[in-house]
């Protein structure tokens, strides 16, 4: 069934029926939690949240399964690991107005909801102080007089949180509220959605994605091949037919997508789905997310690895952000 002509609400119900405990989750796959316990600590710090359209994607039986691997709340997340911390981009040092993060040129970052539909263990913001940073309406109109008064600001970011966990009403308000800065020429949307609970591609968003007045782009954050399934498929044709520009964004994640064929396959993959490759990050070196670091030297010859393989096209450029610095580090 194409997602244009699905029940609005039912994305609101898988995104109200998340998994949120790991013995569920563990059951669920048929796994043994006495091999990797759930760490209570981590858990209390960053619950668990899995929608069950991405679990049914896990392999049974396969703690290495490279989905469960993302957000599964490890008990090795609780060791301490020097030079990793909570912030380590200081994006509280870019925070002129709440809800509002302006860390490069032409473009700011709107925090614009404080929750997702699922948690990434490598989460560079899971510490975030989305308290401090869930601002009310009358806030949001002090952070678009911010974006009114800087004629340099061509591009706005809605990020999160996931900003497509938003519901139409809020996510629209925002959007024409945007659409009203007349420099502002393109709308980004950060969001994992489209993969893991894929009917949010809904008719309603679709309409408005379609009326915005600014160029659309959605970066879907997608790590591995195996995040696809039909619906996915169906989301990502939609968002296409809509006129959105579709880029992927993924994290270089230790026994998840550390190896050229998986890289490989995700790029063909995306490509098939209308999806270019944009990004591959270095983690950022967050608190308890130590063990998803990939070293420089292994990055660098899986990239050799993939420009051997594939069209330049289809090769993301691999990057790391440096806090202080004007853009992404570009790496290779
Ligand atoms: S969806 Fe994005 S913001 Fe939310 S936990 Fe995952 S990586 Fe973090």
């Amino acid at each position: 069934m194409p997602p244009a002509s699905q029940p609005a609400d039912l994305w609101q119900e898988s995104l109200s029926d998340l998994i949120t405990d790991p013995r569920e989750l563990a059951d669920f796959l048929q796994l043994d939690r006495r091999l990797d316990p759930a760490g209570e600590h981590a858990l209390a710090q960053f619950p668990l949240k899995v929608p069950r359209a991405f679990a049914e994607r896990m392999k049974k039986g396969n703690w290495r399964d490279p989905l469960l691997r993302q957000v599964w709340p490890s008990f090795v997340e609780e060791r301490e690991a020097p030079g990793f911390t909570a912030d380590p981009l200081r994006e509280h040092h870019y925070n002129p107005r709440p809800g509002l993060l302006h860390k490069y040129h032409g473009r700011v970052l709107l925090i614009a909801a404080p929750h997702c539909a699922i948690h990434c263990r490598y989460c560079f913001r899971r510490e975030f102080d989305y308290r401090e940073n869930s601002p009310a309406r009358a806030q949001w109109r002090e952070a678009f007089n911010y974006i009114g008064a800087d004629a340099s600001i061509e591009e706005v970011i809605l990020s999160g949180g996931d900003p497509l966990a938003l519901g139409d009403g809020q996510l629209r308000w925002l959007i024409e509220s945007i659409s009203e800065i007349p420099h502002v020429g393109a709308v980004r949307i950060h969001t994992r959605l489209p993969v893991v609970i894929p009917e949010r591609v809904s008719g309603g968003l679709l309409t408005m994605l379609r009326g915005c007045r600014q160029r659309v782009v959605v970066v879907i954050h997608c790590n591995h091949a195996q995040e696809f399934d039909a619906g996915v498929a169906a989301a990502l044709a939609a968002l296409h037919r809509a006129g959105v520009t579709l880029l992927n964004q993924s994290v270089l994640l230790k026994d998840v997508n550390d190896d050229a064929a998986a890289l490989s396959a995700l790029s063909k993959r995306l490509f098939a789905e209308n999806v270019l490759p944009y990004y591959l990050h270095l983690p950022d070196r967050v608190a308890g997310t130590q063990h998803f670091s990939v070293t420089l030297e292994a990055a660098e010859k899986i990239m050799r690895e993939l420009q051997a393989s594939l069209p330049g096209y289809l090769v993301p450029r691999l990057v790391r952000e440096d806090p202080g610095e004007p853009a992404k580090t570009r790496i290779v």
